[in-house]
């Protein structure tokens, strides 16, 4: 086989679908977050980011930079190894216990990112757990999607967001160990799941509920303990879930839960065991931006009153965008060419960063620019940014029209 022929054949079918992935290459400048350098083809350009998971700004936050930069002084740069082999360092274990009072359990467990640890936990639950059924509502992320492939656990699709369905489903699966894997909030729809009426169908069918808080932990909350503590739901659901390289700014994902749950992934998953350990400079500088969302809600309330801005001047445009009760604010496009065009003349011509979101993200006919203000956008930014979507609408029009 022409190995090299066979992949060029298949990047060229992505390029003519339009899902050819190309990334943009920026620099973070400290200070001056949401903007940030880009470097192109024709040397480098200010640009201001629409599209950063970095919700809140903690990434820049002084304390947390401070707290990494100090560590990595005193205690150097890698872990050394794995927990198991000379790598557990004392602050892996002072994170864990800040995540578990976080979300109100009896421990955590940390892992490399939350890919990782939704991987390593759902595949060792199903495949650890005898006759054990996997109920996945069908919009969960990719990492939970193969954590449940890699188990080779039964696994039952629910209807996105409908606990009738599970309850129906629940019931179909009889009397085996159930394990229910949700989302709290759904990052390409931004809408936010019934959490009390999944959590309480599980309940009635003795299921233990896995909860995704990816795009949740430190949004939501008035410790930042995720949607689960919003609706005072936590100490409910059996597992919790999330990552410290979105709201918390840095890297690294974790479990919560159970002494016994948490020690039986601990001792069973290969993903934990089998790889280097999260530097302590990572941990000690997610400890600081964790403590501190857990009292401040300065971020969170700014955070807020930019979407609500951007929202209300995107209605005043006309411009339509899917509703929903979260940060996201996803503006539909529906087709992958166009949408990677209107990315392309927002950067180019305008200096403003929102990543296309094609298949196999979202569906295909679904595709669309997905926008998180931040804190720190500041009004002149969101004018920007709804003159310019403004102006390629009108554009769309006009070609509708001539054509
Ligand atoms: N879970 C969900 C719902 C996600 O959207 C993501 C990433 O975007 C992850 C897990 C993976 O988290 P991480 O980026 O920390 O690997």
């Amino acid at each position: 086989m022409d190995f090299d022929d066979f992949f060029s054949g298949q990047l060229d079918q992505l390029r003519q679908e339009g899902n050819y992935r190309v990334f943009t290459e920026v620099e973070r400048k400290c200070g001056q977050f949401p903007q940030v350098r880009h470097f192109n083809d024709d040397g480098v350009q200010d640009v201001t980011v629409w599209c950063s998971n970095d919700y809140l700004g903690m990434g820049h936050h002084p304390d947390v930079i401070d707290s990494m930069v100090r560590t990595a002084q005193a205690c150097g740069t890698g872990a050394g190894g794995t927990r198991n082999i000379s790598g557990n360092n004392h602050l892996h274990r002072l994170l864990e216990q800040e995540l578990a009072d976080l979300h109100g359990k009896e421990q955590a467990l940390l892992f490399t990112s939350g890919y990782v640890s939704n991987w390593a936990a759902l595949s060792t639950l199903g495949a650890r757990i005898p006759g054990a059924v996997i109920l996945s509502d069908e919009m969960n992320h990719a990492s939970m999607i193969e954590g449940i492939r890699h188990s080779r656990a039964d696994k039952v699709l629910w209807k996105h967001n409908d606990w009738r369905d599970l309850d129906r489903k629940l019931k179909a699966v009889g009397d085996r160990p159930k394990i229910v894997a949700f989302e709290s909030v759904y990052s390409m729809d931004g809408d936010i799941c019934p959490m009390r009426e999944i959590v309480e169908v599980a309940e009635a069918h003795g299921a233990l509920t896995y909860l995704d808080e990816v795009h949740a932990v430190g949004m939501y909350g008035l410790r930042g303990g995720g949607v689960s503590e919003e609706r005072g739901l936590a100490d409910r659901i059996s597992l919790i879930e999330g990552t410290l390289g979105k709201a918390y700014g840095v890297m690294g994902g974790y479990i919560t839960g159970s002494h016994a749950l948490c020690d039986f992934i601990r001792s069973y998953a290969s993903g934990f065991i089998f790889t280097t350990a999260l530097p302590p400079a990572i941990a000690a500088s997610a400890m600081t931006s964790i403590s501190h969302l857990k009292t401040s809600q300065s971020e969170r309330m700014a955070q807020r009153d930019r979407v609500a801005r951007l929202r209300a001047r995107l209605d005043e445009a006309g411009i339509p965008h899917m509703r929903n009760d979260s940060h996201i604010i996803p503006v539909h496009i529906g087709d992958p060419v166009k949408c990677r065009m209107v990315s392309d003349i927002l950067l180019r011509d305008w200096g403003i960063y929102v990543q296309p979101i094609n298949y196999p993200t979202v569906p295909k006919g679904t595709e669309r620019l997905r926008i998180t203000p931040g804190p720190l956008h500041s009004d002149a930014d969101i004018d920007r940014l709804v003159v310019a979507l403004t102006s390629l609408w009108a554009q769309c029009a006009l070609a509708k029209a001539v054509a």
